[in-house]
Formats: structure tokens, C-alpha cells, sequence
């Protein structure tokens, strides 16, 4: 088994790994023996996360152990190795002819990482990534291995886990029959036209981001359809905004070429779902990110309430996204049990000024009841975010009955969600 010294840093380079051990078991013996030798041990993704949610004193990377896709058309499902990013799980998808039913802003994440923190895609009727799981198989800090299946006592609380509860080594994720899917871009949407029609606007696709650096107007309005039977109905104009005529790039003025076709071409769905193309650089690279999502019926309350901080956000910010996330029952989803609404920054990387702009976000959102997303940054603690998580105490127990000598405990889990720091 190879043990590399360090682990480096996480994909925005904003964050370096504490761990001082990056172990590469190659077998379920091997992860065992890892998990069991270990005070305190993480599993690493595809290190996509901007705060220190994966960090502990040694980690581990499962992308050394077979990837091992296996696509059940009786079931409608596809099980693979934790450690298989979206963008390689969808070659074995497209060979068989089925889909997911959603994908989030880029292909590069892993699978494991992604459901860990409840990332999401955007379309109201869409719950967020995790709520695709079926079923999962994890290694536990007593070297136990557990298969939970949906609909088994506490598979609600297993599916969004932090990375707290064990190493996931198997995920089972439903699909269905592939589907294409359009992708147009809207220019200049008037704030006024957003408040007025928010739900139509919101509603306008299969998939919606709503793009602004909290100007004049809202930038883009991205809309992602499915393909159906129906002849297509070509809209030049939605609600005042305007039908891009080149493909765009969600930071207006960068180049499009590292994003997914637009101008209303069909296209496979894995190819226009998320935004930006595997093999390429996503996003813009230099970069921090954060996420609050509230429930849908503050929509227009909230977005005011954060366009009333544009000045001090504008010097920051390189984009805002603002999506939509169907409701789940998923304990720890900052989608439970609400329909929601996502603000999404995307901010330069100057880490002591967001700082201080999160403060100042997280108290203009306190009305909106707002979560935080698990892997961006953000500053509230355990005291404050419990109260925003019905079933908390029931997932700190689920915690502590699966890793009763912590040893999946980590610095962020206790200042965010024990609250022992
Ligand atoms: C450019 C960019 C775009 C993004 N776009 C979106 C978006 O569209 N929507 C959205 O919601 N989020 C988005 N994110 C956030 C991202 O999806 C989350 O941070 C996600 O957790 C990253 O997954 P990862 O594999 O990199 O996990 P890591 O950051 O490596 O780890 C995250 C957590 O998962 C746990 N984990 C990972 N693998 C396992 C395993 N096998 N077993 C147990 N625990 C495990 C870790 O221990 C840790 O707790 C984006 C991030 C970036 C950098």
C-alpha cells in the first residue's frame, strides 16, 4: 500500500491539508487496516471542498481500489467505488444508455464527496445529488463493514454523512433512461422583472441558474431544458431579458470555451447539465466559494436582502448563483424538508475580506432561517446552525453509536455541528 508524506492542499488552493499521512489502500482489507491503525482518520475526495471538512491527522484516498461500475437495469441503478468523479461515472452511464437526474456546476467532484455534503444542481422539482442515492456500503472506526439501503432505519441519516459516520467505499445511485437536454442563455433581466415573476422564471426549465454580480440588472439567466416529443418552443426573451446570441461564460467577459454548449443545441445531459466541460478548467480556478440556502418561500425577501449589501459584496465577488432545490428527507441536507433557494458567491480569493463580507451575509440572513453549505465557507457554529437541523441530535447520535472513539472526528465537525470546540 503507498503512503504519500502530505496531502497538499485542496482544489482552490486555499486550504492545506494538516494531515501529515495520505494513505492509497488498494483492497477493503488494506482501508481496514488503515481505518483500525488510525487515532484520528478522513477520507479525501477530489478535495473540491473550501474549508477544512475533510482534514484530520491522516487521510485517505480510495482512488487506488477498482472502480467496479455496475449498472442493474432491473433496479434502475448503478453501483460503483465512492472514489469515481461524476465525470468518469457518466462514460459507464452513456455505454448503458441511462442518465441521473441531475449533476451540480461541474463534472470533477467525486461522487462520495459531493453526497457527503448535499451538493446540488439547480430545477425545483430536482432534490439535491444525494437524495439519487439508493443505497451505500462504508467502513466503519471498528473496522465493520455496513451495507444501508433506502428505506432502512437511519438510511436518511447515512446519506448526507460529512464524511463523519465511516469511508464510504460503495455508493448505488438510481438512474433512469437517458435524456438530452437544451441549454439557453438570457441577457439583462431586470431585477424588478425576477422579484415580480420569480416562480415562472424559476420555473422557466428542467434546470435554472440565475447569474448576477448584483449590478444594474442580473446577468444571465441560464436555462436548461429537456428535450421532449413536443416540437421546441423558442423563446427570444424571458420576462425582458434577451436570448444570448454566443455561447457565455457564467463570469460575463471570460471565455466560453471551457463551458457546455448553449444557443439551445441539443445535447446528451451529462454534456449540458452542469456548466462547465470535464478537461477543462473549471470555473475561473482562482477562487472561494460560499452558499446559503433557506426555504423557497423567502426567495425574493432573502435575494433583496443580500442585494441591499451589493456594494460591499461587489468588490469581492467574481458571481453570484442563485438555484432552486426540491425538498428531501435527508437528516443532515441543507434541503430537508424544504423547498429551497440557493445564493451561491463565487468570490476573488482574498480570504480576510470574505471573511468579514460572510459575517455580515450570515446576520442580513438570519430572518431567512439560512444553511449554510457544508463544503464552502462560512462562519456560524454548531449553537447557531442546530436549531436549522430538526433532526440534529438524532444524527450526532447516529455519529456516535456508528464511531464511538471518534475517530471520523474532525476540528470542523466539532466547531460546526458537535459543538465541542
Ligand atoms: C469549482 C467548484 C464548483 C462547485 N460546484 C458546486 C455545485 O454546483 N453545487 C454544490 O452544491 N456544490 C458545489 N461545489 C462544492 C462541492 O461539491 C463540495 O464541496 C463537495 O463536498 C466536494 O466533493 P469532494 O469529493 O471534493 O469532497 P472533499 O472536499 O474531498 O470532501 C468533502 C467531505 O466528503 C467526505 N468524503 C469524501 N469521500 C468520502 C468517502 N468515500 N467516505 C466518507 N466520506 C467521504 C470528506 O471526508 C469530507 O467530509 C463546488 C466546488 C468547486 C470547487
Amino acid at each position: 500500500m503507498i503512503q504519500d508524506r502530505s496531502p497538499g492542499r485542496n482544489w482552490a488552493g486555499n486550504y492545506t491539508y494538516r494531515a501529515r499521512k495520505l494513505h492509497r489502500p488498494s483492497t477493503i482489507e488494506q482501508l481496514q487496516e488503515v481505518i483500525a491503525n488510525a487515532p484520528r482518520v478522513r477520507v479525501l475526495g477530489s478535495r473540491h471542498s473550501f474549508n477544512d471538512i475533510a482534514d484530520s491527522s491522516e487521510l485517505i484516498t480510495l482512488e487506488a481500489t477498482p472502480m467496479d461500475v455496475v449498472v442493474d437495469h432491473a433496479t434502475d441503478t448503478v453501483s460503483f467505488n465512492a472514489a469515481l468523479k461524476y465525470g468518469e461515472l457518466v462514460h459507464s452511464l452513456n455505454e448503458e444508455g441511462v442518465a441521473l437526474h441531475n449533476l451540480a456546476s461541474l463534472p470533477h467532484i467525486s461522487v462520495a464527496g459531493a453526497v457527503a455534503t448535499a451538493t446540488h444542481g439547480s430545477g425545483e422539482a430536482n432534490g439535491n445529488l444525494a437524495t439519487a442515492v439508493a443505497g451505500l456500503e462504508l467502513v466503519t472506526s471498528g473496522g465493520e463493514i455496513i451495507e444501508v439501503s433506502r428505506g432502512e432505519p437511519d438510511f436518511d441519516g447515512f446519506v448526507v454523512g460529512l464524511g463523519a459516520l465511516g469511508a464510504v467505499t460503495r455508493i448505488t445511485l438510481d438512474v433512469e433512461p437517458a435524456y438530452e437536454v437544451r441549454q439557453r442563455v438570457f441577457e439583462g433581466l431586470s431585477w424588478e422583472a425576477l422579484f415580480e415573476h420569480f416562480d415562472e422564471i424559476i420555473s422557466s426549465g428542467y434546470s435554472v441558474s440565475i447569474f448576477t454580480r448584483w449590478g444594474e440588472t442580473i446577468d444571465q439567466v441560464w436555462v436548461k431544458s429537456r428535450v421532449t416529443d413536443e416540437p421546441e418552443q423558442v423563446e427570444s426573451d424571458l420576462f425582458g431579458a434577451t436570448a444570448a446570441a454566443v455561447d457565455r461564460h457564467p463570469i460575463l467577459g471570460l471565455d466560453a470555451s471551457s463551458c457546455t454548449p448553449q444557443l439551445g443545441r441539443a445535447g446528451p445531459w451529462a454534456d449540458r447539465l452542469p456548466h462547465f466541460r470535464m478537461g477543462f478548467t473549471p470555473s475561473s480556478g482562482e477562487e472561494l466559494q460560499s452558499e446559503y440556502l433557506f426555504p423557497r418561500r423567502y426567495a425574493v425577501e432573502a435575494i433583496e436582502a443580500v442585494r441591499n449589501l451589493a456594494a460591499e459584496i461587489r468588490p469581492l465577488l467574481q458571481v453570484s448563483e442563485i438555484r432552486t432545490v426540491a425538498a428531501d428527507r435527508l437528516w443532515m441536507s441543507m434541503n430537508y424538508g424544504q423547498d429551497t433557494v440557493g445564493i451561491h458567491f463565487t468570490w476573488k480569493p482574498e480570504r480576510e475580506a470574505v471573511g468579514g463580507m460572510l459575517v455580515q451575509l450570515e446576520t442580513a440572513l438570519v430572518p431567512f432561517e439560512a444553511r449554510p453549505h457544508w463544503g464552502k465557507l462560512f462562519n456560524a457554529n454548531a449553537a447557531t446552525i442546530a436549531p436549522l437541523y430538526e433532526r440534529m441530535s438524532d444524527f450526532i447520535r447516529l455519529v456516535e453509536r456508528l464511531d464511538p472513539r471518534g475517530a471520523f472526528r474532525n476540528s470542523w465537525l466539532e466547531a460546526h455541528v458537535l459543538g465541542e470546540s
